[in-house]
């Protein structure tokens, strides 16, 4: 991409009531422009970035034996109306009339209608167990929206549903998400943590959210030091024998937010693999078994023809949440430090003499040789001044940044910058381009 004929409206300050670096740094940047409290313009890169994120969460959800489809964010009264949580949502929900007075809400989770679609074509043990997402805009009608796309009103969120035929079937599904999820965060470059949550009036120990360490979180964490050093289990995980293991890794140790800490159990840990921190929730998975298929009438035939009530999770991730999340954990003092598995480019070229023949060709053949190789670049070719490129350069957080130049081009030489380490060396092209092609 020429930034000449780009849209990135980079600015030099943040407004006043951004609070945290992740939100000032995505409205300098100009990833998003609020429109109302809690509400988001997803401007290119912004978009381009949470694209990534939505892609990675879908090769997850893929491998992990999900189905992808679609719902709507408008949704029926009456069908909330089965579950009886019309009238148990309370101010959250944006409840919405049509011109024939027909209550609609926007949805701010989906398991009504996904039962409601279950229902419709699943009758018999044979066809589970099923996993289906989608990921689309919620709708919540926050107290505080805050923090940005942190806590808006209007988020991205992918929610997967499961539907098992016994117990022993359900636990296997969740299990499944529980890696997938610990997969899916670490390619974002994150280490997410599963913590203990309440399981309410369900019971049981099948509700964990998933948090990542930052002092702005908003949620209080406890845990033990160990969970932060375990690797993920990885993209080559048998989903069908080694799940088990992988969980039961991690549940081993203590990991609690706020609502479930047990102080005497945290006590017990060594003092120095005690952990307590912020943290902020981006994913949530809970097995719930039969809340909603039994007040939905959603029954599938067993294998001896009794009708059984299906067992069902959700697994929630805040994809939208997750750009700020990973700003969150990725910046430094110039700005965004993108994890290679996200950022809107992967390689930033810089032309240090815009309308210089020798530099502009220079460019262009580098720009092309870049491209050809299967990199996405964002080549600054705006004629301003060399110190505004740099700074903006850093202030977006490309892994990589080719710096073209007069006196380069003389000594048969680019600048090669690496923006996490702030390494720089100087090599000819044909090096520079192997230097930051993705390993
Ligand atoms: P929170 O406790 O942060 O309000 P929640 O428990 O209500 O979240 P879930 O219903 O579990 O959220 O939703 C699944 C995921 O969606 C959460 O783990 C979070 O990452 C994301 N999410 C929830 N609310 C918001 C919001 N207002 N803005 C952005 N993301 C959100
Ligand atoms: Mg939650």
């Amino acid at each position: 991409m020429r930034l000449s004929k780009y849209f990135l409206p980079v600015s030099k300050e943040a407004p006043a009531d951004a609070a945290i670096a992740s939100h000032k740094l995505m409205l300098r940047t100009g990833m998003v422009r609020q429109n109302g409290a809690g509400i988001y313009t997803w401007l290119p890169m912004g978009l381009k970035v949470l694209t990534r994120i939505e892609q990675i969460v879908r090769e997850e959800m893929n491998r992990a034996g999900a189905v992808e489809m679609l719902m709507p964010t408008l949704q029926q009264a009456d069908l909330w109306r089965e579950s009886g949580r019309y009238d148990d949502y309370g101010k959250e929900m944006l409840r919405i009339t049509d011109r024939h007075d027909r209550e609609m809400l926007f949805g701010p989770t989906n398991e009504e209608l996904i039962t409601d679609v279950f229902r419709a074509y699943v009758k018999s043990y044979k066809q589970l167990p099923l996993n289906l997402y989608h990921q689309q805009w919620k709708f919540r009608d926050e107290v505080r929206p805050r923090f940005g796309v942190m806590r808006g009103r209007e988020f991205l969120m992918k929610d997967a549903y499961s539907f098992d035929l016994t117990e022993e079937d359900a636990r296997v599904s969740y299990r499944k998400m529980f890696c997938a999820y610990l997969n899916a965060f670490d390619r974002m470059g994150l280490t997410a943590i599963p913590m203990r949550a309440d399981t309410g009036p369900i019971g049981g120990d099948m509700s964990h959210e998933f948090i990542i360490l930052a002092d702005t979180g908003e949620s209080a964490v406890f845990c033990d030091k160990a969970l932060l050093d375990l690797p993920p289990p990885g993209l080559d995980l048998d989903f069908d024998s080694d799940l088990n293991a992988e969980v039961e890794k991690r549940t081993q140790y203590y990991a609690a937010t706020e609502e479930m800490h047990d102080e005497a159990a945290f006590a017990a840990i060594p003092a120095e693999s005690r952990v307590s921190a912020r943290g902020i929730e981006v994913g949530h998975i809970f097995n719930f078994g039969t809340k909603y298929s039994l007040p939905m009438n959603a029954v599938v035939q067993t294998a001896d023809g009794q009708m059984v009530p299906v067992q069902m999770g959700s697994y929630g991730i805040g994809v939208s949440r997750l750009v700020g999340g990973i700003i969150e954990a990725c910046h430094d003092e110039n700005g965004i430090v993108w994890p290679e598995s996200v950022a809107p480019w992967h390689v930033g070229l810089i032309n240090m003499r815009v309308g210089d023949a020798a530099c502009d060709a220079a460019c262009d053949d580098a720009y092309k040789a870049l491209t050809d190789a299967g990199m996405d670049v964002l080549y600054d070719d705006t004629d301003e001044r060399a110190g505004g490129k740099f700074a903006r350069m850093e202030l977006i957080g490309l892994p990589w940044q080719i710096v073209i130049g007069p006196r380069g081009i003389e000594n048969g030489v680019v600048e090669v910058k690496h923006r996490k380490t702030g390494e720089k060396t100087e090599m000819p092209f044909a090096e520079a381009i192997k230097k930051v092609a993705p390993k």
